[in-house]
């Protein structure tokens, strides 16, 4: 039955999706309608093998323009990174052992001595991501005590991590301080009491609030943690290590290293974000609290994979030796705006040249960083602008969504828009040809 399938379709499981035709094709002839040729099934096979596979993880081509897109898996891994993940996942690894003594140690050391090189804090530990960074902190921490946040900060990033949900997870008692829109030193110091027992600052990823208000710095907050002997936590989101030249609209951002020279004992922050590295959640900060964190239970269950910490080591690597664009998301975010416009250029031209009745324009646009970082910041893009005589900006979308890898572009002013700030260089000729049949095919 598999005949005229081809192995690749053989081994993208076309033995079930072949029984699947054939008893479409029983279930037709039951009903009256005459038998399906040969031809016709095995066709009918190949779109059933299509469909599957369609729903199954694989690459797309972000050309939205959001670098940190968590819907398309946010920063993408560099060489290095990726050497070290086959290196570390593809043999038996120290990950804890400790070779030297020969006995057993733990697997958060590793990147521990690079984090802690690198921002100066005295301690660190590494989890799945950051909402288990923030959860296991405050069960560790503040488990059945009083936890002082700004009402400003009271927020939701991202769909399901809403810090008051995570509060009340963590069995700590939330305390409100302030108004949405302004909170002063004198409103927390109000509050601090004997059921204290942290102050958190939580960077308000996703929105930015305008106009009349006020918050405390971090370094106020800082005094004042310091002052009543009470921890104080900040989830910085993003984990911005460094301000490198040409990055003007990060400098809103707050860096790692500020965030403890600040005064904060822990400090937590993802590791698919700014840092550009894989998802991840750091903790840094004292050693004694970072130390009662690593002893909690919870650490267990949001335990950090030796995958991600493979990755994570040469994301931080990369930090430590200054070679920021070995990492994919800061080599798109460096780009250098002419060097989009050319490539944009020579894209829209070779696009219209190749599709009959497509007009392809490079035109300049404002793309954002995302993933909750930089509200409100944008960075100058380039982006190629579809318009098509017979089709629609939206089934011009929907026929680049099918390509044979996706393209997934923007729509603005009716016309579709393939942004190249997320798009990195080496896949300009694989956009080409993609956009190009899925134009001749759709
Ligand atoms: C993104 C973000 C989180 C959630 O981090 P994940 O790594 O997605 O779990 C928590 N806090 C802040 C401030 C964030 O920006």
């Amino acid at each position: 039955m598999l005949r005229g399938l081809g192995a690749s379709a053989d081994q993208r499981g076309a033995g079930p999706a072949a029984r699947r035709a054939i008893d479409l094709a029983r279930q037709s002839i039951r009903q009256g309608r005459p038998a399906p040729s040969f031809d016709q099934i095995v066709d009918a096979t190949k779109k059933i093998v299509d469909q599957e596979s369609e729903t199954l993880l694989r690459p797309v081509i972000n050309a939205t323009g959001v670098l940190i897109h968590t819907n398309l898996g946010r920063s993408p891994l560099g060489r290095r990174q990726l050497d070290a993940v086959v290196e570390i996942a593809g043999s038996y690894s120290n990950l804890e052992y400790d070779v030297e003594e020969g006995r057993r140690s733990s697997r958060y050391d590793h990147a521990a001595k690079l984090l802690t090189a690198l921002t100066g804090a005295e301690a660190a530990l590494v989890t799945n991501n950051n909402a288990a960074a923030v959860l296991v902190t405050l069960v560790a921490l503040c488990a059945e005590k009083e936890v002082l946040i700004s009402r400003g900060e009271l927020v939701e990033i991202g769909g399901e991590f809403r810090i008051p949900d995570v509060m009340a997870l963590s069995g700590s008692r939330l305390v409100e301080v302030g108004t949405t829109n302004r909170t002063r030193l004198a409103d927390y110091r109000s509050k601090v009491t004997d059921a204290t027992a942290a102050i958190l600052k939580v960077h308000p990823s996703n929105y930015r609030v305008v106009g009349f208000t006020a918050s405390v710095p971090a370094r106020k907050l800082g005094e004042l943690a310091r002052s009543t002997g009470i921890p104080f936590i900040h989830d910085v989101g993003s984990g911005f290590m460094s301000a490198p030249a040409g990055a003007s609209w990060a400098r809103e951002e707050p860096l790692v290293d500020v965030a403890l020279s600040d005064g904060a004992d822990i400090v937590t922050f993802s590791g698919d974000k700014l840092l550009g590295g894989p998802q991840a959640g750091i903790i840094l900060g004292r050693g004694p609290l970072v130390e009662k964190i690593a002893r909690h239970p919870l650490l267990r269950a949001v335990r950090v994979d030796k995958m991600t910490l493979a990755a994570l080591e040469e994301t931080l690597r990369a930090h430590m030796e200054d070679r920021l664009t070995d990492l994919p998301l800061w080599s798109m975010a460096l780009a250098a705006t002419e060097e989009l416009e050319a490539r944009a250029k020579h894209l829209a031209e070779a696009l219209s040249a190749a599709n009959k009745g497509l007009k392809a324009e490079a035109q300049p646009v404002a793309s954002v960083t995302g993933g909750g970082s930089l509200p409100g910041e944008e960075l100058a893009s380039w982006a190629i602008a579809l318009d098509h005589g017979e089709r629609s900006a939206a089934e011009l979308g929907r026929a680049l969504r099918h390509a044979e890898t996706p393209v997934i572009g923007r729509i603005a002013d009716d016309r579709l828009l393939l942004d190249l700030r997320s798009v990195p260089p080496g896949q300009d000729p694989q956009l080409l040809a993609l956009v190009t049949n899925a134009l001749a095919t759709a």
